[in-house]
């Protein structure tokens, strides 16, 4: 964190020719359990990780916004008054102007408050489901809020992110992530109920126990899998209909017995996994206060066998990466995100992590599949003023 803070301190001086205003931070996250849940108005359990995008920020004496990243040459500069009619032009920029955007949307009069010069780095690994999209969006709105003197909450900061993601960059994603960094606490998961956002913080305790979180990035592409995904979401809004209710978040597991004698096979599976699921969130929350963090496994593990057998949405690469996971120590594994493809993670104690990484690495090798990328992520602080 500290090279990136000089990096990116020394880059803005570059650009500007005077030192920023202040830094920013915000993680991407990890979602311990609940998939598919979020659009289906459930639970969700993401953490913060330790892989954050830092912004270095200085406001302008006029009213326009300059945005730079490492992650990119190019440097996009736009009056405030023009973002509106400039949505979804600017590639990775659109991020950062997207938040601009939405503050304006939700509360920042964007003809009154002054220009800003923004420079952002990051160590969050793009496209490998940790949300580096929600680590831009929550350490640039945080930036803004500070410097534009908004005073708005952590919730509404989160919701600003999501309305850039959805309408600014034209991503339909749900508020999970942005809740994620913003909400994140050291240790700690965020409970978060996608029909009231309410969000309640979960201590994971995994470092007491002895456990760490690996990420196994298999390297396979989900950006065919845009078909998939709106299937998946079709079904759970044609299962909810033909059972009449507003969404499957209304029902429990008993009520898959009648699921079961009303829905086709396929739909019926569908429903099958969003209802365990949330129930399986709730049971992670649950077990985490009881027991803790070493009584979890094996709700992951019915988490991925239920990804893979009821939704549908695994890989072989996935599947591989969570037994061999498995079979060298994990506690409980199963793979994340919207599926086709990107990472699992695995429940470990933390002298078991060379020996999976290694398992891994031979078990893609053996399969002829590509290289994974295996790495432990710790539970971290959300997004943050840095200085
Ligand atoms: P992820 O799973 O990492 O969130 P997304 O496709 O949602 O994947 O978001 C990745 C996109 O976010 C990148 O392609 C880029 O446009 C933008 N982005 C993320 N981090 C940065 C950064 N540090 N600088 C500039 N753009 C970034
Ligand atoms: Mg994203």
């Amino acid at each position: 964190m500290s090279d990136l803070r000089d990096d990116v301190r020394t880059l803005f001086t570059e650009l500007t020719g005077r030192a920023p205003d202040g830094l920013w931070s915000a993680p991407g996250r990890v979602n311990l359990i609940g998939e598919h849940t979020d659009y289906n108005e459930g639970f969700v359990l993401p953490f913060a990780i330790d892989r954050r995008t830092i912004v270095a920020a200085g406001a302008r004496e006029d009213a326009v916004i300059r945005v730079a990243s490492t992650f990119s040459d190019e440097v996009v500069e736009i009056a405030l008054s023009e973002l509106d009619s400039a949505r979804g032009s600017a590639g990775w920029a659109d991020y950062p102007l997207g938040v601009a955007w939405a503050l304006g949307r939700s509360g920042a009069d964007l003809a009154a408050v002054p220009g800003i010069d923004l420079v952002i780095d990051s160590n969050v690994p793009v496209g490998a489901g940790l949300s580096s999209s929600a680590a831009i969006e929550c350490a640039v709105a945080l930036a803004l809020d500070d410097l534009w003197r908004l005073g708005m909450s952590r919730p509404d900061l989160a919701r600003a992110g999501q309305l850039a993601e959805n309408e600014f960059v034209g991503a339909p994603t749900g508020i999970m992530d942005q809740s994620a960094s913003l909400l994140g606490q050291l240790d700690a998961a965020v409970f978060l109920d996608c029909r009231s956002l309410d969000a309640e913080v979960v201590p994971l305790g995994f470092a007491a126990a002895g456990l760490t979180l690996l990420v196994m990035d298999t390297g396979v592409s989900h950006s065919h899998a845009t078909g998939g995904y709106g299937e998946r979401r079709a079904s759970c809004e044609a299962g909810a209909a033909a059972l009449g209710v507003p969404s499957l978040r209304d029902l429990a597991v008993d009520d898959l017995v009648r699921a079961r004698e009303v829905l086709d096979d396929v739909t019926f599976r569908r429903v099958r996994h969003v209802v365990t699921e949330n129930q399986r969130v709730l049971d992670v929350v649950r077990t985490l206060r009881s027991e803790g963090a070493s009584a979890i496994g094996s709700l992951l593990d019915a988490s991925h066998t239920s990804m893979r057998d009821d939704f549908e949405i695994s890989v072989p690469e996935l599947d591989l990466a969570v037994e061999t996971a498995l079979e060298n120590g994990a506690l409980g594994a199963r793979m994340t995100g919207g599926g086709f493809g990107g990472a699992a993670i695995a429940l470990v104690p933390i002298d078991a992590v060379s020996r999976i990484q290694v398992a891994v690495d031979g078990a893609f090798a053996e399969h002829g599949f590509a290289a994974p990328e295996v790495y432990p992520v710790r539970p971290s602080e959300g997004a943050a003023r840095d200085s």
